[in-house]
This record gives C-alpha cells, sequence and structure tokens, in this order.
C-alpha cells in the first residue's frame, strides 16, 4: 500500500540525501536481524463474536534491534518491500507460524493462524510454492492458515490473482480480505475470488458509536458480505460500545484491544487453556 517503491530509489539516487543513506542503512540492518534472529511474532485472538472463543489469531511481525530499540512494522515492512526482502521473512514468518501452531492445535485442534502477506510478495514470487517447501520441512494441515490480503493488490492483475488464490485453495488455506473499505473496490467483484472472511478496516470501527455515516457502511459491509457467503471481522475494537454495535448487526468475529493486545504464543496458550474471554 501507499507506496512506489522503485519510483522512490530512483528519487533518492538523483538526490543523495540522507533520507536515502538511512534507508539504505536500514535495509542492511534488516537482512542481519534476519539472520540474527531479531525478529519475532506475536499473535492477536480472533474472537466469535457470539460464543466469545478465540476462533483464530493474527500474526503479527515485531522486530527488537539492540541498535535502534522496537521498531514498528508499519516502518519496517515498507523497507522490507522495497528491496524484496520482504520474501525471506515472509519464508521465516511461514517456518515460525507451522512450528508454533501444533503448540496451539492440541489445545484446540480447529484454531487457525491468519498470516499477513504483502503485494510484492504475491507479485515477485511463487507463495504456493513456498508454502509447500516450508511445508516439506513443518507439516502442518493448512486447514490451520488462513492467509489476509488487501483489497487493492487483488485489483492490481485479477486474473492472476485469481489463479493464485484458487491454488492457495486447492492446498485448503483460508482466504481474508484486509483492511478491507480502504480501497476502491466494490463488494461484487469479490465473488471472483475464493474469499472466505472479510476483515473491516479499524478506520471505520473507530467511528460506529458516534459517526452516522461509519455506522452506515459497517451495517452495509455486514449485511452485504453475508449475502455474498462471507464471514466478517471487525479489527480495532477497543470498547463495549463497539462491540455491542458490531454483535447488534452480527459480525462475526471481535479483534481488538477491547479482548486482547497481541500477546505470545505462550499467552494464546493460556488464553485457550482457560477459555478466558466467556
Ligand atoms: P494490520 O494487518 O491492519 O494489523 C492490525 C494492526 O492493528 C496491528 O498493528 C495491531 O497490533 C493493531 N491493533 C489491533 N487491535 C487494535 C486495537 O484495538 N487498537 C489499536 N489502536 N490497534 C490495534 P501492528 O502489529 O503494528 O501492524 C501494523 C501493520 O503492519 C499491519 O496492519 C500490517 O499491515 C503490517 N504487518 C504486521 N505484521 C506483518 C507481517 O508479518 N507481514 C506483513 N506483510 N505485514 C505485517
Ligand atoms: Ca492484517
Ligand atoms: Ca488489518
Ligand atoms: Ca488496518
Amino acid at each position: 500500500a501507499k507506496r512506489s517503491g522503485r519510483n522512490n530509489f530512483k528519487f533518492y539516487t538523483e538526490n543523495m540525501n540522507s533520507k536515502f543513506m538511512k534507508n539504505l542503512d536500514l535495509e542492511n540492518k534488516m537482512r542481519q536481524a534476519l539472520k540474527n534472529e531479531e525478529f519475532y511474532l506475536e499473535y492477536q485472538p480472533q474472537v466469535n463474536t457470539v460464543t466469545k472463543k478465540i476462533i483464530s489469531c493474527e500474526a503479527l511481525i515485531r522486530w527488537k534491534s539492540p541498535e535502534f530499540g522496537t521498531i514498528s512494522p508499519d516502518d519496517f515492512i515498507r523497507i522490507a518491500e522495497d528491496s524484496g526482502l520482504i520474501i525471506p521473512i515472509t519464508r521465516w514468518i511461514l517456518e515460525k507460524v507451522f512450528y508454533e501452531i501444533k503448540k496451539v492445535i492440541e489445545i484446540d485442534p480447529n484454531i487457525y493462524i491468519s498470516i499477513n502477506i504483502s503485494g510484492y510478495q504475491i507479485k515477485h514470487s511463487n507463495l504456493p510454492k513456498m508454502i509447500e517447501d516450508v511445508l516439506d520441512q513443518e507439516k502442518i494441515d493448512l486447514k490451520h492458515i488462513e492467509l489476509e490480503l488487501t483489497e487493492s493488490m487483488l485489483m492490481d492483475d485479477i486474473l492472476k490473482n485469481a489463479e493464485i488464490m484458487s491454488k492457495l485453495k486447492d492446498l485448503n488455506i483460508k482466504l481474508a480480505i484486509d483492511d478491507f473499505g480502504t480501497g476502491y473496490s466494490s463488494l461484487s467483484y469479490l465473488k471472483k475470488f475464493p474469499i472466505d472472511k472479510l476483515k473491516i478496516d479499524k478506520s471505520f470501527i473507530d467511528g460506529i458509536t458516534t459517526n452516522e455515516e461509519d455506522k452506515v457502511i459497517v451495517k452495509t459491509i455486514i449485511s452485504m458480505a453475508h449475502n455474498l457467503g462471507f464471514k466478517v471481522i471487525a479489527e480495532g475494537v477497543e470498547t463495549k460500545e463497539q462491540f455491542d454495535f458490531l454483535k447488534t448487526y452480527n459480525c462475526d468475529e471481535i479483534q481488538g484491544y477491547y479482548f486482547s493486545k497481541p500477546v505470545s504464543i505462550e499467552k494464546i496458550m493460556e488464553y485457550l487453556e482457560e477459555n478466558t474471554f466467556n
């Protein structure tokens, strides 16, 4: 999203400024960080609105650098995309999740983990093949994996992306559309893709108890998505008021600080064992 990677690169080489030097350095630092295991994952529960049971968890990458401290993925994912480093990073994420998921499946055999996939990854690598390679190393049933893709990414090359998605579906992977509502797509074109779930972007959830327009948008997304056979999850739910609104309008699942911040896999195991949110 919101980047024009190669163009940025050109711009900076023509104007040898400090920002470029800084970015070049970060890219090398990130390469080292991958080797030195400075990245780790946190997981945020996705909770059924009615039963308040954890259905799945979203894996979110973290970078703790001895030099820079904690860097937000909002800052480093863009650099990882511009440099192509997102490909080995995603491979690392897949390996890590396939390994860690085994611990939670033992507690809940129906649980799955959602992994964010960036547009660069879809465009410049063979994602289904990468997943099969990781599977050779770390055997799991892929029904325990969901991928989150953004709508703008899909619009980029509809035919090619529909084909990639049907390959992923053939592997039994679940597919969700992330940040839904922020792109320029209509719900009806989504029928072209084998999608399981829509994630309503936090920016709409922020306004659902105060802003009439956001209320209407969220209600409409939920009912249209259901008519098309998709499940709906709301992200960034922070308050009881937001939760109650979403429950009233039959949003299937909730993710946000209202239930939990992103936490370690060990904490997720505790949540599951104690059935915490009930
Ligand atoms: P996203 O996919 O939309 O992820 C949701 C973000 O909202 C996460 O931020 C999460 O920690 C935060 N969040 C969840 N609930 C709440 C809430 O109730 N209130 C507030 N204020 N925030 C909430 P995070 O972890 O900093 O990630 C930011 C973005 O970085 C993600 O947005 C995603 O686009 C990207 N990202 C994170 N991890 C990965 C990854 O492993 N791979 C890729 N490609 N991108 C990632
Ligand atoms: Ca996401
Ligand atoms: Ca999201
Ligand atoms: Ca978002």
